[in-house]
């Protein structure tokens, strides 16, 4: 579903992915872990297009990326993505956030947006916040109303950068509880994070970068017990 050939990226003289190779099918979770400033975050917006690329080509459900227009609006529609900021807009409810997209960009009518929206908001646990405004719910709230936004979009990927980072040690579960399901129930996912106990139990292979290289790649379990790079091996001392 998303393929990544020899894809370079400067911001000015800083090298910040290095001939990066990655594919990831249909249904697939990889975890992308690495030390800070390594080009993870970089990596994700690459792929929605938010930063463009030096050179190498992303192809995204057999078509490479578009440069601008009705095809990028779609794009953005089709490849979900989750900050570490929980981004909603804070004048709207979180049931207005959570339609917004479906109504102005996917032109659904208000009743159809406003049905899966609920759908959503009540998968995730938050149903009974939906008049609410986004200062109104907690950090792990938010983040969880943010994840039902862009699943109102009917993605074919979803994006996360660090979604629990910001948020306080106790709501940090309800959100991975959230993307462990999505997992399960075959979203394609990449997920940037910290959290090894996710990259373990939920993703099917690790991807470890470390300045801007995509080091290594491999299934969790042979990932953590025997990872193969000095680099990974130095990263993960210091994380696990
Ligand atoms: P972190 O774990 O801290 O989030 P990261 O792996 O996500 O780090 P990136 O945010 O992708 O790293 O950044 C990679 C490098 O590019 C860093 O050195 C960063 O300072 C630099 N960088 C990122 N965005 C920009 C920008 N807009 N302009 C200039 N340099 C940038
Ligand atoms: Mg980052």
């Amino acid at each position: 579903l998303i393929e990544l050939n020899a894809v370079n990226k400067w911001f000015g003289s800083l090298h910040v992915l290095r001939d990066v190779n990655l594919t990831v099918d249909r249904g697939e979770v990889v975890v992308v872990i690495g030390p800070s400033g390594s080009g993870k975050s970089t990596l994700c917006r690459a792929i929605n297009r938010l930063e463009t690329i030096n050179s190498g080509t992303i192809i995204f459900d057999g078509k490479p990326l578009p440069e601008e227009g009705k095809q990028l609006a779609r794009l953005r529609s089709e490849v979900g993505m989750v900050f570490q900021s929980f981004n909603l807009f804070s004048h709207l409810t979180i049931l207005e956030n959570v339609t917004l997209g479906p109504i102005k960009v996917r032109r659904e009518s208000k009743a159809v947006a406003k049905e899966r929206a609920m759908k959503l908001l009540d998968r995730v646990g938050i149903g009974n916040q939906a008049d609410k405004h986004p200062g109104q719910l907690s950090g792990g709230q938010q983040q969880r109303a943010a994840i039902a936004r862009a699943l109102a979009m009917q993605p074919k990927a979803m994006l996360f950068d660090e979604p629990t980072s910001a948020l306080d040690p106790e709501m940090v579960g309800e959100v991975l509880d959230v993307m462990t399901s999505l997992a399960v129930e075959g979203m394609t996912m990449i997920v940037v994070t910290h959290e090894m106990g996710f990259a373990r139990h939920a993703a099917k292979r690790v991807v470890f970068m470390a300045d801007g290289e995509l080091v290594e790649q491999a299934p969790p379990a042979e990932f953590f017990d025997n990872p193969r790079s000095e680099r990974a091996r130095d990263f993960l001392s210091k994380v696990l």
